[in-house]
């Protein structure tokens, strides 16, 4: 039974606490937005090149913790050095490419007669962020930063399993000098916290990342007060590999297994084609045994644990024991490790190859042609991600153009990128986050019609 006062963090590789942190209440989320509020208009009336300046700073100090942070990160959240190095990394360079866009918030002057007609993008107000465990650094980061850069305050919510570096976040941010309660770290439990925030009049938008099921009722909640929605959701993202592909880079097992399976973009769904099945299950049998998992602060592991004991037991639900699969090695003993794994023996329609098992797990399929490739690919409620691997270039564009989904790489398993837009079709996500258009996904468009007839002759 978790104590509702206080969250226990745990190092998921060896189960030992990391640390014990407040609980954030109903009442602590009404008095940090209060808060918040007087904060925001303090700074939206900052010149935006002051803006620029402070976050600019806010990155020159996350540069020099980037370590420290990972560090942190791999305790937290289990995750390889590598991995936590690069989220840190990340943090601080969307850091300066948001800056850059608090001095390019450009509005239109629209061509009116009798006057001028100008527009402008206003900040919103006070933004809440709800971020997930899977990366908790950079989610934070996505959802916050662009929200700063556009002149709003954040009250981020972190995963209860994973409040350390956003704490750290804030507490660089003051250290680089951005005002006291601009950006508000509230660890706290998702049914009490995360829906104050949701409900609270005085926060002007949602950003979520999470499952589905959750994102389903914030965004149920929102309507309430009719206020807007960012939706980062779940995927089950197909694998398109056509026979002529480079079947070794196209099987490459990271494409599902990075983060352990904990990614809401893992190519899970690897659809084959079915004259190079044999081919491409013995590419990933080998490629699976050769997976290095354990220790996550050993810089030569490449696979963590997961992060949770109930995720090891939600992952371990859809791998039977006697289920036909692939399989890889894991540590035993102390630790959430689940073993890297293809199943393959599933049909297209089986609960494995439908549902996000957020875990190292992929399930392997055939398909006969084109058509028949497009068809299974778009067969899920899902539209995150995806690869197409294939060396004929017109069948390149026109898979990528028939494949319903937010983000897709041909001949690549290319991750999100902080200067190009990141967001889902269908039931995973709604609004996009990331590139150059994130700071107006938290402005309101004004619109100022400006006379210029004169007195009356
Ligand atoms: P959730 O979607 O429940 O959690 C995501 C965030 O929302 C957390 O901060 C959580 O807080 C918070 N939250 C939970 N309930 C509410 C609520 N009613 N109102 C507002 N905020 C809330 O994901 P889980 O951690 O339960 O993971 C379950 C599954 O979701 C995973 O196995 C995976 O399939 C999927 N998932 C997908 C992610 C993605 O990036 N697409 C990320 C994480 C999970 P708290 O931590 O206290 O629960």
């Amino acid at each position: 039974m978790s104590d509702p006062n206080e969250l226990t963090v745990l190092n998921p590789a060896t189960e030992e606490t990391v640390a014990t942190v407040p609980a954030a209440s109903e009442e602590d989320v009404a008095a940090a937005v209060a808060r918040a509020v007087r904060a925001q208009r303090t700074w939206a009336a900052v010149a935006p090149a002051d803006r620029a300046r402070l976050l600019r700073r806010f990155a020159d100090v996350v540069d020099a913790r980037t370590e420290e942070l990972a560090q942190l990160e791999v305790r937290e959240a289990g995750h390889t050095l590598g991995t936590a190095r690069w989220e840190a990394g990340n943090a601080r360079d969307l850091l300066l490419y948001a800056a850059g866009g608090a001095e390019r918030l450009l509005g239109r002057q629209i061509p009116a007669p009798g006057g001028w007609d100008v527009t402008f993008h206003e900040p919103l107000g006070v933004v809440g962020v709800i971020a997930p465990w899977n990366f908790p650094m950079p989610i934070a980061a996505w959802g916050s930063f662009p929200a700063l850069a556009a002149g709003n305050a954040v009250v981020l919510k972190p995963a209860e399993a994973t409040p350390l570096t956003a704490l750290r976040l804030a507490a660089l941010a003051l250290e680089a000098g951005l005002p006291e309660h601009l950006f508000q770290v509230l660890p706290g439990y998702g049914t009490t916290a995360g829906r104050a925030l949701v409900d609270h009049p005085d926060v002007a938008k949602i950003v979520f990342t999470g499952s589905t099921r959750t994102g389903r009722e914030v965004m149920e909640r929102c309507a309430r007060l009719v206020k807007p929605v960012t939706l980062e959701l779940g995927g089950k993202s197909p694998n398109v590999v056509f026979a002529d592909a480079d079947l070794t880079a196209a099987l490459d097992p990271f494409s599902f297994l990075d983060n352990s399976g904990q990614d809401c973009c893992a190519r899970t769904r690897v659809l084959v084609q079915e004259s190079v099945l044999d081919e491409a299950r013995a590419l990933l049998a080998d490629a699976l045994a050769a997976v290095v998992v354990g220790d996550p602060a050993d810089e030569k592991t490449q696979m963590g644990p997961l992060i949770s004991a109930r995720q090891r037991e939600r992952v371990r639900s859809y791998v039977p024991d006697d289920a036909p699969a692939l399989r890889g090695g894991a540590p035993d003993g102390p630790g959430f490790w689940f073993p890297p794994t293809v199943l393959t023996g599933e049909r297209h329609d089986s609960r494995a190859a439908r549902e996000e098992i957020f875990g190292p797990v992929a399930v392997l399929l055939p398909f006969t042609d084109e058509q028949d490739a497009v068809r299974l690919a778009n067969d899920t409620p899902y539209g995150l991600s995806g690869s197409i691997w294939t060396r004929d270039v017109g069948r390149a564009l026109r898979v990528s153009q028939a494949v319903r989904a937010g983000n897709l790489s041909v001949n690549s398993h290319s991750s999100v990128r902080y200067w190009t837009p990141f967001g889902g079709f269908k039931q995973s996500g709604l609004g996009r986050e990331l590139g150059p258009d994130a700071l107006t996904a938290f402005t309101a468009t004004k619109n100022v019609f400006i006379s210029t007839e004169g007195p009356a002759q």
